[in-house]
């Protein structure tokens, strides 16, 4: 008998024993090929590169705690996020994963505020239909009602506004671009019911991962959030925790978009699986609030910048840009989507193929004309699942599209390094 606790208690699961590139291999040395258990493999299971940066880190120092010291690893990944990262992003803080950069990010524009002598500014909005980690605050921001739904007696307030989501909720008629200023400006509606000196911040995935299905938000959105961000003075956090690190095509997600955040909350690919890390990146105007006020951010955890989680996503940041490989994940999804819609377009279940790059969602539909869901009794993401593991494929099928409880979704986020013919 097990003594793990696992997250399904009522199935029993393969035992993980090696991992091949794209594929894992379990005990019984079945393979399966991993399309995205949650986005996080996006370097593959064998990367020589990485290896080698986790156990030479791990021979000369594994942990030193960052109220006493910095180390190398964490100081060269900070500078080449900076680097690439998009707008007036400057200082990098690391955690363990994508809950805890969220959690964080929620508590530094609240601490932010404080030291700008704005202390009324409090209130967090958010999406419906969204994602943003398991933490009570984090848990709090995300807008999916089947993940809040046992907890809401313990959540935070805060205020959740429509998604960007073109194919269920636009009607017919409307053209995409109206659609999405529409959908945006019900963040300056919200704002003003609030009123702006209580908005803290906005905070929104650019492609909604888990909740919706890989779904990028319409031309033109996040320029009129921003726009509406800056006007009432309100901080933008976008959470790229999933489709962040390359995945859409580029290395920052917001980069289609032609926006830069005020904080950018990323993790998953980060680490590539080979160690567990987040960051939260923020602006330079934002660290210096706190370090010309206070000197010290009220917040933290014993892991944060773990030398060995650091050299790790150095060594994956250095495969990233150094090898161009966002730039093949974008060609590689055009080519996994082409796939898609010649299998499956036609498909009198499969309502809508979309995404970014490797990042791709289909979603099933019991009828493509009235775009209805399938009953949610039927637990069609479970099944698939399942399924899907039989036939030695690793995917994401999610219920909880639309408005979520109802809807089904399957999403698909392989290894930038995946072949044509896998
Ligand atoms: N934010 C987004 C967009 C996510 O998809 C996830 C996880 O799926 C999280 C936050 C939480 O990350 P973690 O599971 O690493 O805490």
């Amino acid at each position: 008998m097990s003594h793990v606790f696992p997250r399904h208690t009522k199935s029993v699961l393969p035992t993980v024993a090696g991992g091949d590139g794209c594929y894992l291999i379990d005990a019984e040395g079945k393979r399966y090929l991993d399309c995205g258990d949650a986005a996080v493999s996006c370097l593959g299971h064998s990367n020589p590169a990485v290896i080698k940066a986790v156990q030479e880190q791990v021979e000369k120092i594994a942990f030193a705690h960052t109220g006493f010291m910095t180390s190398e690893p964490a100081e060269a990944l900070a500078d080449l996020l900076i680097e690439h990262a998009p707008g007036d992003l400057d200082r990098v803080y690391f955690v363990s994963g994508g809950s805890e950069a969220t959690e964080a990010a929620i508590k530094l524009a609240r601490q932010y505020f404080l030291e700008m002598g704005q202390p009324e500014r409090r209130r967090v909005i958010a999406r419906r239909q969204s994602y943003h980690g398991n933490t009570l605050g984090a848990l709090s921001a995300g807008g999916n009602e089947w993940r809040r739904a046992q907890f809401a007696p313990l959540l935070i307030e805060m205020s959740h506004i429509a998604p960007c989501y073109e194919y269920a909720e636009k009607p017919e008629g409307e053209n995409s671009f109206d659609y999405g200023q529409r959908v945006a400006n019900e963040l300056e509606a919200e704002i003003l019911r609030l009123g702006p000196e209580t908005v803290m911040a906005f905070m929104a995935e650019p492609v909604v991962g888990a909740t919706l299905g890989a779904v990028p938000a319409v031309e033109g959105y996040f320029k009129r959030i921003r726009e509406i961000c800056d006007q009432y003075g309100v901080l933008l956090i976008l959470d790229e925790v999933m489709c962040g690190m390359g995945r859409t095509g580029h290395l920052f997600a917001c980069d289609h978009d032609g926006v830069a955040p005020d904080i950018l909350c990323i993790a998953k690919g980060l680490g590539a699986g080979y160690q567990p890390i987040g960051a939260m990146l923020c602006s330079g105007a934002i660290y210096d609030a706190i370090s010309n006020g206070s000197g010290f951010f009220q917040h933290g955890h014993t892991y944060i910048g773990h030398p060995v989680a650091t050299a790790a996503a150095l060594a994956v940041v250095r495969e990233l840009t150094g090898r161009d490989l966002p730039a093949r994940a974008g060609v590689m999804g055009d080519k996994l989507n082409a796939a898609l819609e010649s299998a499956f377009g036609q498909h009198p279940n499969v309502g809508d193929i979309r995404g970014r790059g490797l990042f791709r969602g289909i979603e099933l539909v019991a009828d493509r004309d009235s775009k209805a869901p399938f009953d949610p009794a039927l637990g069609l993401a479970g099944k698939i699942k399942k399924a899907a593991v039989a036939e030695g494929l690793i995917c994401y099928p999610m219920s909880g599209t639309r408005d979520g409880r109802n809807g089904d979704h399957i999403l698909l986020a392989p290894p930038f390094i995946i072949e044509d013919a896998q």
